[in-house]
């Protein structure tokens, strides 16, 4: 999948990681302090928010347990309920900073299941808009992301309810 315009990919790739090579969830989980380089939108008790660096739209979200493990299965009920709660608080940031039409949640369990990163479950949240650009994946393997992903950060994190957490 080819994107037009990801500026941010270099960075991440050059990356502050203390750890390159290890898991990209718990490499953001392990250091607050990267938080804006990383885009780490929020930390709750069991679980992170992070922005997808090659989001398919504007707004793409990931909610990441702290735990590494590839399943939903391996999950504490505690881990669960603040999951789904995140991704309730997480709607309503989107909807009031993009007015999406739609959302997409999702899960993939496994590569084979097209996980990115296998062996760390994660829930995805994309925005969706009528016509949004779901054809240019189909047609051309390539999408068309406008906002950058900065900018979305900084949109989001000005929305966001931290009050209460
Ligand atoms: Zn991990």
């Amino acid at each position: 999948m080819d994107h037009l315009w990801t500026p941010w990919r270099m960075t991440y790739l050059q990356g502050n990681s203390p750890n390159p090579d290890g898991c990209l969830f718990c490499n953001a989980a392990a250091s607050p302090e990267t938080d804006e380089a990383l885009f780490v939108l929020h930390r709750g008790q069991h679980a992170f928010i992070i922005l997808n660096l090659y989001p398919y739209n504007n707004g793409h979200l990931m909610i990441v347990p702290f735990e590494h493990t590839p399943s939903i299965e391996q999950l504490s009920p505690e881990t669960l309920t603040e999951i789904m709660t995140l991704s309730q608080r997480a709607l309503a940031t989107l909807r009031h900073a993009y007015e999406p039409q739609g959302f997409n949640l999702g899960i993939n369990v496994g590569a084979a299941a097209g996980a990115g990163v296998p062996g760390h479950v994660h829930l995805h949240i994309v925005p969706r808009w009528a016509g949004d650009t779901s054809f240019m994946s189909a047609i051309g393997n390539t999408r068309v992301v406008p906002e950058w992903l900065p900018q979305t950060y900084q949109r989001l994190r000005e929305l966001w309810p931290d009050s209460g957490t």
